[in-house]
């Protein structure tokens, strides 16, 4: 469940304690909802606030303090104006350029979807007010947000091809307790729009995964323990599709996940270690599977807690408790004691054992489920986070595929486990992360793993050996793969 993302980004330096604001007069043009809630923050940071409107005198109720004038006379003595208006009117604005001209825009607008014009709503705000120097920003931040929750922590994107008029979007931004990220020229306006439009872009592949994985082994396990059943003794036991059937796929599903999680870091090292360098870009696909890291992990948390849950359902299950009291009730119409009813200490073991893997599993599980929200890992080192995300996470994977194996128990060397020549769904799951702890467990031997960190402190093959100096080792220390 990594955390880390990429970005392409540059932090802008940290604006110390905001001063008095530096340009006292702000000028909205738009006075719906977010031109609303943004001259209402405004006024609470201690600006002056003028809406802009085409009906100063009936545009309803605005914040307390806030004055509205015609668009050309409230630009008038603003250096800097918010257009809070929708794309499809800016031409208005073109016969404002004379009032405009030096000003800063501010351009928040979004779009409904993504390339709905041929340029950016920024760019095209450019181009009909040429002398005025447009900022796009404030886009990503919703009127709800900006009237309802705290500020602190949110960030606005900015980027424009004016430095001075960015660095007076970001003064005000900073006064409003937001952090700023310049986000470049004007010609990133569209990324920028297109950051609202966006719908859970990291999940996208894990969830398809989640679905194709549960989909996949459902149908799987209807085949093996419904169909067959019927086929074979012509009993119905499809009831067993609500419960047992969805308890065998959910563990499943965790299990795959949480290996897809830890896969690519193994495969990462692996290339690191045939390149002798970690300073060639890993191939896209690898790069795309690292970043989702987090939600594979949360979903294979997701349906580790739906394992658990339904596993404590099964002893009020009408099906489990009649197979229990017929048994019982055999048990002592026969009165055979050479019944399963027996004291067997070894499935006592294994069964303890199962049980003991599965909650050690599911409760590291979610501790590193919690560290990877943003405000727990925030107050987590790198050392401790990595501690936690990596070697605690390859513990879980370890416990949970123990429990697994655990649960075959003797059934792998039964031929009734091969239905159909098939094997059980918790036979087919453990491969891959036996193959991620297999995999792990070589880079983390002594030598491999000597080498693997040589590289990741910058040592390359084929260095000098005066070049190959680095932290972890000295000149005569290099070593070859
Ligand atoms: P809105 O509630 O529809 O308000 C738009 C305002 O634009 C109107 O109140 C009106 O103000 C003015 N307007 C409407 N037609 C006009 C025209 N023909 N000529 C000139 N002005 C006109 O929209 P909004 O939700 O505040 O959004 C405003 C902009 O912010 C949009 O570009 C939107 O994409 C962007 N945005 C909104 C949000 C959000 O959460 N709402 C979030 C991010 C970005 P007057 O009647 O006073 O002239």
């Amino acid at each position: 469940m990594h955390m880390e993302e990429q970005t392409e980004c540059v932090s802008l330096p940290p604006q110390g304690p905001p001063g008095p604001p530096k340009c006292e007069l702000v000028c909205i043009f738009g006075t719906g909802d977010l031109g609303r809630s943004l001259g209402q923050r405004l006024l609470q940071a201690g600006y002056t606030v003028v809406f802009g409107s085409r009906r100063p005198h009936s545009c309803g109720p605005l914040p307390q303090g806030a004055q509205v004038k015609v668009h050309a006379a409230a630009a008038q003595s603003a250096k800097l104006v918010f257009i809070a208006v929708h794309r499809e009117h800016y031409d208005f604005l073109e016969s404002l350029r004379a009032q405009l001209k030096g000003k800063v825009l501010v351009d928040i607008s979004n779009n409904q979807k993504k390339d709905q014009y041929p340029e950016a709503n920024a760019e095209y705000l450019q181009r009909l007010v040429p002398g005025a120097s447009v900022v796009k920003g404030f886009n990503t931040l919703s009127s709800w947000s900006l009237l309802n929750g705290p500020l602190e922590g949110k960030q606005v994107l900015v980027c424009g091809d004016s430095a001075e008029a960015k660095q007076g979007v970001v003064e005000l931004a900073t006064r409003l307790g937001l952090s700023s990220l310049d986000r470049g020229c004007l010609s990133s306006a569209r990324e920028l729009e297109d950051i609202p439009l966006q719908l859970f872009p990291q999940w996208r592949l894990p969830l398809r995964l989640a679905v194709g994985l549960t989909a996949s082994f459902f149908f799987y396990l209807l085949i093996r323990d419904v169909i067959y059943t019927y086929a074979t003794q012509g009993k119905d036991v499809s009831f067993r599709i609500v419960v047992s059937l969805a308890n065998k796929v959910f563990p499943i599903v965790s299990l795959i996940m949480l290996s897809l999680c830890y896969l690519p870091g193994v495969l990462a090292g692996i290339l690191q270690l045939y390149r002798g360098t970690k300073y060639r870009k890993f191939p896209d696909w690898l790069d795309r599977w690292m970043l989702c890291r987090k939600q594979l992990g949360l979903l294979a948390l997701g349906f580790a807690c739906l394992h658990v849950i339904y596993t404590l359902i099964i002893p009020i299950r009408y099906s489990v408790r009649h197979t229990l009291i017929s048994r019982v009730v055999n048990e002592m119409k026969n009165n055979n004691k050479s019944t399963p009813f027996d004291f067997d200490n070894t499935e006592a073991w294994a069964t303890d054992s199962f049980y003991m893997l599965g909650v050690l599993g599911f409760s590291l599980y979610i501790l590193l489920g919690l560290t990877s929200l943003p405000s727990v890992g925030a107050t987590l080192s790198w050392r401790e986070f990595t501690f936690v995300q990596s070697k605690l996470g390859h513990l879980t994977l370890l416990l949970c595929t123990a429990h697994a194996y655990l649960y075959g128990w003797d059934k792998f060397l039964r031929s009734s486990t091969y239905k159909w020549w098939t094997p059980p769904g918790y036979m087919l799951c453990l491969v891959l992360p036996t193959v991620v702890l297999v995999l792990k467990l070589l880079l983390i031997s002594p030598c491999v793993e000597r080498s693997l960190s040589r590289i990741r402190q910058g040592w390359e093959r084929g260095q000098s050996e005066g070049a190959a100096w680095g932290p972890a080792g000295g000149p005569g220390k290099s070593i070859h793969l």
